[in-house]
Formats: structure tokens, sequence, C-alpha cells
């Protein structure tokens, strides 16, 4: 199997009115559907070498957990406040109306740590250029930034300019 979109649904009005939600919950309940988009999104990466694979709460944490394992590399959860138990890095960013922060470990990446970060979905880039800054806080190069979907109409990429951006799916 190659085609994973027929395993992503739309949900319209969620969470708010007028947005209509990429929800991959069908495609983590089938195992060969998992197991090509994983494939793909190895494919993406390439013979980059990656130390560490950042994922973030919570659904890039399904296949960012994944990854990581595909590749030998050490898996880092980014949360939002509060959930993280130990010392953290916070990132606060902006959002259409009002802000929202992000946490990572601080002892999670090392300096010149090769980084791959991944998301199930890139949507205005608000998050993953949060997590970009987290991880190059702390001293990380990253090496790439992966999505499931990327919704191009909200022109996520141009806040990732400079980074290796790329997803399995484009919408
Ligand atoms: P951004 O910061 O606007 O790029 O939004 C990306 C974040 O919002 C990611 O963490 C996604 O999980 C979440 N997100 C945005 N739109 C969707 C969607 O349609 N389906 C699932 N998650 C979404």
């Amino acid at each position: 199997m190659n085609n994973i979109e027929p395993f992503i649904r739309d949900i319209n009005d969620f969470p708010k009115p007028g947005i209509v939600f990429k929800d991959l919950t069908p495609l983590l309940n089938n195992p060969a559907a998992t197991a090509s988009c994983l494939q793909q999104l190895l494919t993406l990466v390439g013979d980059k070498p990656v130390d560490k694979v950042v994922g973030m709460e919570a659904r890039g944490f399904f296949f960012g957990m994944l990854i990581a394992q595909a590749l030998n590399a050490g898996f880092v959860p980014v949360r939002k406040p509060g959930k993280l138990p130990h010392h953290t890095l916070t990132e606060t960013y902006a959002l259409e109306y009002g802000t929202d922060s992000l946490e990572i470990h601080e002892d999670a990446i090392k300096p010149g740590d090769r980084v791959l970060i991944h998301d199930d979905v890139l949507a205005t880039g608000g998050t993953a250029a949060a997590v970009c800054k987290l991880v190059e806080r702390l001293g990380g190069e990253i090496v790439q930034c992966n999505f499931i979907m990327q919704l191009d109409f909200l022109d996520g990429k141009a806040r990732l300019k400079g980074y290796d951006v790329g997803s399995v799916l484009t919408y």
C-alpha cells in the first residue's frame, strides 16, 4: 500500500466552526497504512544522520517515536506548559488570537545533536517554528522538519524558511 490518503478523514467544524480538521486516527487504526506512512516519512529523511527526533504533543508522538526507533535515534517530547516534570525551556508563540507556549526538557538535546522535528500537520507553521527555536536554543542542528500532512494554503513553509521541510501528503 502506498496511498495513505484514504486513511485521513475530514471532520467539519472541529475544534471550532469553519475549521476542517484532518483526522489521522483511521491511519493509526490500520497497521498496513501506518507502516506505509512510516516508510514514506523515512524516505523523506533519506540517509541524513539523526541523533534525536523531536515530536510535538500530542499527535507528533505517534510517528515521532516510530521514526526515532527506525533511525536508532532518541525521542524527545515537546509538550504544553506544566506537563514535563524536569527542568524545561519554554518558547511562546503567537496564535491568531493570543499566544501559546511549548516546553522541552533542557537536558534532552546536547549541543551539536542532529535533530529531526516531526508533527502530524504543518498548518500556519507557528508550532514548528517555536520547536525549531527550542532545539536551537539547546544547540541542536535541525536536519529536517517532516510532517504527515502539509496544508499548503496556510503557507506554513514560509515560517520555516532555511529548513528542509517535507511531508507525505500536501493539501
Ligand atoms: P500550526 O502551528 O498552525 O502549523 O498548527 C500545527 C499544529 O496544530 C500541529 O501540532 C497539529 O497537530 C495541529 N493541527 C492543525 N491543523 C490540524 C488538523 O487539521 N488536524 C490535526 N492537527 C492539526
